[in-house]
């Protein structure tokens, strides 16, 4: 059996004996089986002001306290912890600083950062069933943590961004994400995605850190390059190759998909077909699976000149984001334009003229080659973020969880 001194040992609770002990079966206090540990202080020693960290030998009170530990073996573990607070002639009666114990709080230290590494992978609600807590118990403890692994951002070293907008929940409420297109952090989420809503993060970056900016990499959108631009006008404007195809697939492909359908009204099962390739047409060519996916895909497009054409020129469109020389990429742009416009595919040629109105802002990728790949995984992170069932409808919170996914390469 545990003596109280090895239990003060095993405990590690710096500054305090162990009094009384007190073990409870499942059932008998909670659900589950609980040690209660009392705690007095040790005799003798300084105490020190929480707030400005001296030595002060005046109490001013003493008071008792229940904390929450991490679990003894099966037990939930309570600690009823005797507090002093001290008369500080600098800051007046103030909670004494303990390492393990941060002031105020219902849950030791440790306990504290265990239930935040949790919540990195498990939802609020299965975090707090594992320790017993409860969910806004949780959720406070979670968000106190990368507020404090967070802290202020620090903008010195930022040089490229990436501007992308997200659907924030159902109903279409979108919010603005801001990444270091180099280190891969998340510097700023804001709700919107007008120009005034990105506003203050070119604020918070200030004149000199606007002046800073070499590029910013986006979607085009005609909010973030308008901010931009009269924000930070040296930069280049960068789209991504990500939202443009995307853009590609709902404005052209899916549209010469809908006509085609529409035009095989009277061969229902042509018609079908095409109806249902989608994914076929919106998927790249080696993300389909062998199941006849690669077969079912050429058949339809050996029967349908137009799908053809758009799925052609949809490849060739991406090729231009390879092209390290502007005047190869310029030479591949012009190639492309011509044959959308010889297409007679109303929806792509639109397309086409209307990315040749902006056509700096594909070619500034020879410049700054921006990966697409950081903006498709922060899309994928919010995802998963939102899947796991994060609380947010706290959109602080959920945007602390966004930014702490993302801390940056060092460096
Ligand atoms: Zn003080």
């Amino acid at each position: 059996m545990l003596n109280m001194e090895s239990m003060a040992r095993v405990g590690a609770w710096e500054g305090y004996a162990v009094s009384s002990v007190q073990w409870f079966e499942a059932g008998e206090k909670g659900p589950r089986p609980e040690v209660w540990i009392e705690l007095r202080p040790r005799g003798n020693r300084a105490h020190r002001c929480s707030g400005c960290g001296r030595k002060v030998h005046q109490i001013h009170d003493w008071h008792e306290r229940w904390v929450r530990d991490l679990p003894c073996f099966e037990a939930d573990t309570k600690l009823l912890v005797n507090r002093c607070r001290v008369a500080c002639p600098r800051c007046g009666p103030r909670v004494e600083r303990v390492e393990w114990l941060a002031p105020y709080a219902r849950v030791t230290r440790r306990m504290a950062q265990s239930v935040a590494k949790l919540c990195k992978i498990l939802a609020i609600k299965h975090v707090a069933e594992h320790f017993g807590l409860r969910w806004d118990a949780v959720k406070a403890i979670d968000k106190a943590a990368m507020e404090a692994e967070l802290g202020e951002p620090d903008f010195s070293g930022v040089t490229i961004l990436l501007i992308d907008e997200f659907a924030l929940r159902k109903g279409h409420r979108y919010a603005t994400v801001v990444m270091d297109g180099l280190t891969k952090r998340v510097l700023w989420v804001g709700k919107g995605r007008g120009r005034e809503d990105i506003r203050p993060f070119f604020e918070m970056l200030g004149e000199e850190g606007c002046r800073r900016i070499q590029a910013v990499g986006m979607d085009m959108s005609a909010a973030f390059e308008g901010e931009v631009r009269a924000q930070c006008p040296q930069a280049e404007v960068v789209f991504d190759l990500f939202h443009v195809v995307m853009k590609y697939g709902r404005e052209v492909i899916d549209r010469v998909r809908v006509d085609e359908a529409n035009r095989l009204k009277q061969d229902k099962a042509t018609r079908k077909v095409v109806k249902g390739a989608k994914w076929l047409l919106l998927r790249n060519w080696e993300n389909l699976p062998d199941d006849g996916a690669k077969v079912r895909l050429n058949e339809l497009l050996e029967a349908n000149q137009a799908l053809m054409t758009v799925y052609l020129l949809k490849d060739d469109l991406k090729q231009l984001w390879d092209y390290k020389r502007e005047g190869w990429a310029r030479r591949a742009w012009n190639d492309w334009l011509d044959r959308a416009r010889s297409s007679a595919i109303a929806p792509l040629i639109t397309f086409a003229e209307n990315l040749a109105k902006r056509l700096d802002g594909i070619l500034a990728h020879c410049r700054f080659a921006i990966h697409t790949s950081l903006i498709e995984g922060v899309n994928n992170k919010i995802k998963l973020l939102k899947r796991i069932g994060y609380g947010y409808r706290d959109d602080a919170y959920f945007f602390l969880k966004i930014r702490s996914a993302f801390p940056g390469i060092p460096g």
